[in-house]
């Protein structure tokens, strides 16, 4: 998969591209980004992307002849029917891990980065552009976004984490948030880890994590319950987890 990432400040990410499982991934070549910057398709001696917005208010406008030209090189003379272009902003549609999973089937994802106040609404009329938001809240520009996607879109791709059974027992995949985790020493200042989780009985523990998941999200998000396809026995560990049951009382 290919991210073409359109941006005014390109040395954004010169650091997050490098580091951990993302910056192996890239030097492994299992993800290629590009990184292009707006500005070397503009036409004056200032490089200029931005103007005054008509009609009057503060801020400026991202202009719309460098993205237009920006936009044509980077998808002309390739016919990629699984491409993208998606413009970072608040207004747009929320992103979630479903549309990190619809991303990541993609060929080529191309992000706008906006700044200012937007970009000149008239660009939808040369492209197909979705519009996305990582959250209900204003970000200086898309840069910040455009990382969020990538790097929730990449969990995802073959290769892209040490083991993709780890990124698909996470939150969200199953629209249910991710059971709780303990690592070593078994007991510290007098809280011990679930004495399930210490032992060795696998289907017990696989047990344990659905109880401790769907108690997470009844508790956190019963909001996501609506949408979690559960079977009869998700049904009863909700009815117990509902009656104030822990799984020690029922398993
Ligand atoms: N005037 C815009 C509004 O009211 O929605 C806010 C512009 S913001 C200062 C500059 C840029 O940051 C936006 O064009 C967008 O690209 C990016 N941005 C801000 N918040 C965002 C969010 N929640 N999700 C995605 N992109 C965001």
């Amino acid at each position: 998969m290919k991210v073409t990432i359109l941006t005014i400040f390109p040395e954004f990410f010169d650091s997050p591209l490098k580091q951990s499982l993302l910056g192996k991934a890239l030097a492994r070549g299992s993800l290629g980004i590009e990184l292009v910057d707006i500005r070397d398709y503009t036409a004056d001696k200032h490089r200029t992307v931005d103007d005054a917005p008509f009609g009057g208010g503060t801020g400026m406008v991202m202009k719309v002849e460098p993205l237009y030209e920006a936009l044509s090189a980077v998808t002309a003379g390739k016919d990629i029917p699984r491409r993208k272009i998606i413009l970072t902003s608040a207004a747009g549609r929320k992103f979630n891990q479903r549309t990190a999973i619809e991303y990541s089937l993609l060929d080529h994802l191309v992000i706008i980065c906006g700044r200012y106040k937007g970009v000149d609404a008239r660009l939808h009329k040369f492209f197909d552009i979705e519009e996305v938001s990582i959250g209900d809240y204003v970000l200086n520009g898309g840069e910040t976004a455009a990382l969020a996607i990538v790097e929730s879109v990449f969990r995802l791709l073959p290769g892209g984490i040490g083991k993709i059974d780890s990124a698909m027992s996470d939150s969200f995949i199953e629209e249910m948030l991710g059971c709780q985790v303990w690592t070593r020493p078994a007991r510290f200042k007098g809280e011990s880890v679930p004495a399930v989780m210490q032992g060795g009985d696998h289907a017990r523990q696989e047990r344990f994590r659905r109880f401790c998941a769907l108690q997470m999200t009844m508790n956190r998000r019963p909001d996501l319950l609506r949408q979690t396809i559960l079977d009869e026995d998700d049904r009863l560990m909700l009815q117990e987890i509902a009656a104030g049951k822990e799984f020690e009382d029922c398993y």
